[in-house]
């Protein structure tokens, strides 16, 4: 039988550090379930549709095709034969990704492979409705947030050390919006499941994180 974790929270908690690391130190598969929206997003925004035109994401989500491979440990995602991952972490995808993640086909489209890779693999599975929604059952599921403040000052340093000029404000209100919608969308919203297990980052390091969340492992495996 596989091990599954799951982890959820939202936008810029550290779920995908977090996750990376213990995937590894554990010798589990790191599913990021955020990057196949994002791959859903990218098919659509080439197909020139509009993040509001929900009939017509609905009609051509039927026409992606997205799964996953691993390249030196590194998922990396394959849309339609073409390998997308390069093209994910960019805001226009971003902001794809969560207005289209509403809508019930986009997000079934996506279930089936999620669910499969869980019951195949020892996973690490992060995204929003993990622990309430793809694994029910999962053996550990972690709810892991921190302050909007706190994540706001995480994404403006990175972009600081890419050499880019970016305004604090702007970030917390795209935070804040992101967040709303995740959690006030009618399927599959971004919640804390009851069994979760909450995890607060915003005064630890990374290092705390993973040690906290592995204890847990230890505890239950
Ligand atoms: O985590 P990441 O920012 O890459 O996710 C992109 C978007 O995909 C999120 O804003 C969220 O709306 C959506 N998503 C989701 N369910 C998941 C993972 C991501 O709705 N399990």
């Amino acid at each position: 039988m596989s091990y599954n974790i799951a982890i959820d929270g939202p936008a810029g908690a550290g779920k995908s550090t977090i996750a990376k690391t213990l995937a590894k130190n554990l010798s589990f598969i790191y599913v990021d379930t955020g990057a196949m929206y994002r791959a859903l997003a990218v098919f659509f925004i080439r197909q020139g549709l509009d993040k509001d035109n929900e009939e017509g994401i609905c009609a051509a989500v039927k026409n992606a095709t997205v799964t996953i491979e691993y390249k030196n440990g590194v998922q990396q995602v394959i849309l339609n034969g073409e390998n997308v991952t390069p093209y994910l972490r960019t805001e226009e995808v971003g902001n794809m990704a969560s207005a289209s993640s509403v809508y019930g086909p986009v997000r079934a489209h996506l279930l089936e492979l999620q669910q499969s890779l869980a019951h195949e693999n020892d996973v690490i599975m992060d995204g929003r409705d993990i622990g309430t929604c793809v694994l029910p059952n999962a053996d550990l599921k972690i709810y892991l947030t921190a302050s909007v403040e706190e994540r706001a000052r995480r994404r403006y340093t990175e972009l600081v050390e890419k050499g880019e000029n970016p305004d604090i404000e702007k970030i917390k209100k795209d935070i804040e919006e992101r967040d709303y919608r995740d959690m006030h969308r009618e399927i599959a919203p971004l919640k804390q499941a009851d069994d979760a297990i909450l995890v607060d980052s915003s005064n630890m390091t990374i290092d705390e994180v993973v040690e906290t969340i592995a204890s847990h492992v230890k505890k239950k495996r």
